[in-house]
């Protein structure tokens, strides 16, 4: 039986682990943290409990598909719930739009902002065509091969996704709506990059949004990876926590070995790694072992948006607030100036809350349990952290009070996670939540494949790689390099 180790335990590791522990392999997932999951985890602070990470899960199917490939019922490990007018997306001219997969519902949202039907039937029925390009040529595969790079439909594919035109540009082709096109940019931001800069092929993320559905799942979304969890230890899987990966022992071109921080060691046929490629390949594989990944050559890869979130637990529920909602900065493109070529904090930032005791008041008995996000520069040498941490947090205080949503009147107890934790705690490459940003051509469709080019048994899953960095293709990338192995 083939020994395969997998370092990281976030829903990349879990997935394939679940896929090759069904096939027959010894699954062992090495995971540095003292839970799994990853980025995706649960806060408590006192009674309130927070989903860190994916607050707004799309395509539950992918994540239904890791259970029910094993010939196990999904629902017996997670359930979703479709909140259909999903997200209020407030302007700083004070009106707001309510966004829903509804598209009738939609239709009627939009007409005051002199949008007819017929627009909005024009876009939806090209961002569905954007989507199921994407679904037949982007989300299987791999880029392991040099058919995957030559495949003709791949190239017709690759032409007819406009990769020559930003989102914003596209966007404006749709709507005059200075507001709806900002609210349509704002999707850019899902994979960790700039509207005017990213190809307008991921307005199919929209359509994720706005024909799919935006699901929530009971108990948090948390209870996805822990539903993973269950699943992978049912299937025989080893995890180990708190065990750190140190070094991936390589001979003749091929990984022989995981090494940890404790000393342990474990020979390995095959390893999949799971931990940021930017960061941690480099970090466990030496230098002469990767030619085609030099540490120089990773120093000039542009990373993905970080983010600036806070948690907190209200003595009360606000009246105003839903379970998604975004306020938005007055100028979007000086807040992607100020993200990508200043590489510094925006003091006029877009703010995005969830609060999911609004759909599930349990999670959190006294008030709200708002996670409010502010998208953040990748950390530089210069810049590590907003100057001063407590005065940036009262500062969006200040801001959203402006809005009408008194934070400090109802404050019970907040906590802040910065950049610098994020890269600490996954050991993401500059804090960068998704890897590489897509604000080029290049990085935006070949993304890092899923095989490392100098090794002949070294794999990548992960929002670093191939397809992309939200959950589920997380969640695909980990079931693709299964199915890669186990085709091997
Ligand atoms: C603030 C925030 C908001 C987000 N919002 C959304 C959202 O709304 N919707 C959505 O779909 N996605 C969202 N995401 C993205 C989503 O969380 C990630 O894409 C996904 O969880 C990443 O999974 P992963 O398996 O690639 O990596 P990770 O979750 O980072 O897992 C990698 C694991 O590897 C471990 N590891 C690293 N190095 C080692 C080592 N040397 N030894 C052992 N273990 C190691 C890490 O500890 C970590 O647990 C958000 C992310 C963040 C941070």
């Amino acid at each position: 039986m083939k020994t395969i180790v997998i370092i990281g335990g976030g829903l990349g590791g879990l997935s394939s682990a679940i896929s090759l522990a069904r096939k027959g392999y010894k699954v062992h997932v090495l995971e540095k943290n003292n839970h799994f999951g990853g980025k995706m985890r649960r806060y408590h602070i006192g009674n309130a409990s927070f989903d860190f990470g994916p607050n707004t899960i799309t395509m539950p199917e992918i994540f239904q598909k890791v259970i029910s490939q094993t010939g196990a019922n999904p629902d017996h490990y997670f359930t979703f719930e479709r909140i259909v007018t999903h997200t209020r997306n407030h302007f700083s001219d004070g009106t707001y739009l309510d966004m829903s997969s509804d598209a009738d519902e939609m239709k009627q949202n939009l007409a005051p902002h002199s949008i007819s039907s017929s627009s909005y039937e024009h876009y939806l029925a090209e961002i569905t065509r954007l989507y199921q390009l994407s679904k037949e040529h982007f989300f299987p595969r791999t880029f392991t091969g040099w058919t995957d790079y030559l495949s003709p439909t791949l190239t017709k594919a690759l032409l007819s996704v406009h990769p020559l035109q930003n989102l914003d540009t596209f966007h404006r082709r749709y709507f005059k709506d200075e507001r709806v096109v900002q609210m349509l940019n704002r999707y850019a931001t899902y994979i960790g990059s700039s509207p005017y800069q990213t190809p307008a092929t991921f307005a199919m993320i929209a359509y994720l949004e706005l024909v799919q559905g935006v699901y929530y799942v009971r108990g948090g979304n948390p209870t996805i990876a822990e539903g993973f969890v269950k699943r992978a230890t049912e299937l025989g899987v080893t995890l180990h926590t708190n065990k750190q990966a140190t070094r991936i022992q390589v001979e003749q071109k091929k990984a022989v070995a995981v090494e940890c921080e404790d000393g342990s060691y474990y020979p390995c046929d095959e390893v999949i790694l799971n931990g940021d490629l930017l960061q941690v390949y480099p970090d466990l594989v030496a230098e002469e072992h990767r030619p085609s990944f030099l540490n120089k050559k990773r120093d000039q890869l542009q990373p993905s948006i970080s983010a600036f979130v806070i948690l907190v637990s209200l003595n009360t529920r606000l009246k105003d607030l839903r379970h998604h909602q975004v306020y938005f900065s007055r100028d979007y493109k000086q807040e992607f100036d100020d993200l990508f070529k200043q590489q510094q904090y925006s003091m006029d930032p877009t703010i995005y809350i969830c609060n999911s005791s609004f759909t599930e008041p349990a999670l959190s008995p006294d008030g709200d349990n708002l996670f409010i996000l502010v998208n953040a520069p990748a950390l530089t040498e210069a810049h590590t952290q907003p100057k001063k941490l407590e005065s940036y947090k009262q500062h969006i205080y200040s801001l959203l009070e402006s809005k009408g949503i008194p934070i400090h009147a109802h404050l019970i107890k907040d906590q802040v996670i910065t950049p610098k934790t994020i890269q600490k705690d996954y050991s993401a490459y500059r804090g960068a939540l998704y890897g590489l940003a897509a604000n080029t051509k290049r990085h935006a469709f070949l993304r890092p494949q899923n095989k490392a080019q100098d090794l002949k048994n070294l794999y990548f899953v992960g929002g670093s790689t191939h397809p992309g960095g939200g959950s589920p293709m997380v969640v695909l990338s980990g079931l693709n390099v299964a199915r890669l192995i186990s085709k091997k």
